[in-house]
């Protein structure tokens, strides 16, 4: 997050565009975003430092913290892609309209969890803050906000599809026809970019994705022990229609 900070503050200083730093932004949040996954299912709100707890990567002035985030993939892990998992609306349907629901997954997130659970002292403290700095940000350099949010906008959206529609939903038959199936698969991709994801996120995390069937039937092993745990460890995952 800090390195995210830091493009974005040499952008607004003009030393460089956010074209040029794009790149920075999107590696640095996939694998931000893997990182804090691993910490969710082993710290506590708590214990994790405050610009994490925070989750301040100004995505939107509706978001949620590290608080109610671990939470609703706690929940995704216990019931994950049925009724009941708080992901399943951008899980559920074609692709199409699973990637809307993603792009606009921050903030529908936060409003059903404001619908189901009303706003707590510390969500109000927290989205209080994100939106003073995103606002005083959108204030000092308008232009250089903006692209930096629809960089940051794009990855969120594709890496929570990716994250959720890509690794809970197959079609029997293949993509274009046949039943739609939901359930924990792993993400299975041509030699080629499965290489360059694996180069992109590093192997250790890249294994969540590669391995999230076992990362589901194992949530407190570490993303690096994923690989060849369920060959070893056969455990049944539920798919169903
Ligand atoms: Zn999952
Ligand atoms: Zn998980």
């Amino acid at each position: 997050m800090s390195t995210i900070w830091g493009a974005l503050g040499l952008a607004m200083l003009g030393v460089a565009s956010v074209g040029v730093l794009a790149p920075v932004i999107v590696v640095c949040y996939l694998r931000g975003a893997l990182l804090t996954h691993e910490l969710m299912h082993v710290r506590r709100p708590e214990q994790v430092a405050w610009p994490l707890r925070m989750m301040m990567l100004l995505e939107t002035p509706l978001g949620l913290g590290y608080r109610e985030h671990q939470d609703i993939h706690l929940r995704h892990h216990r019931c994950a892609a049925k009724p009941g998992d708080p992901e399943l609306f951008q899980i559920r349907g074609g692709s199409a309209r699973a990637l809307a629901a993603a792009m606009l997954g921050p903030e529908l997130a936060a409003l059903r969890w404001v619908s189901e659970r009303g706003v707590s002292p510390s969500l109000r403290r927290e989205a209080t803050v994100r939106l003073l700095v995103m606002l005083a940000l959108v204030l000092a350099g308008p232009s250089t906000f903006l692209a930096y949010w629809v960089v940051l906008r794009l990855t969120v959206g594709v890496s929570s599809f990716a994250f959720h529609h890509l690794l809970h939903y197959r079609r029997v038959g293949g993509w274009g026809a046949g039943q739609a199936v939901y359930g924990t698969f792993p993400l299975r991709l041509p030699r080629p970019l499965d290489a360059a994801l694996r180069l992109l996120l590093s192997a250790p995390l890249a294994a969540v994705l590669c391995e999230h069937d076992a990362h589901h039937a194992w949530s407190q092993v570490k993303a690096e022990r994923l690989r060849g745990l369920l060959a070893e460890f056969p455990v049944e995952l539920e798919v169903r229609a």
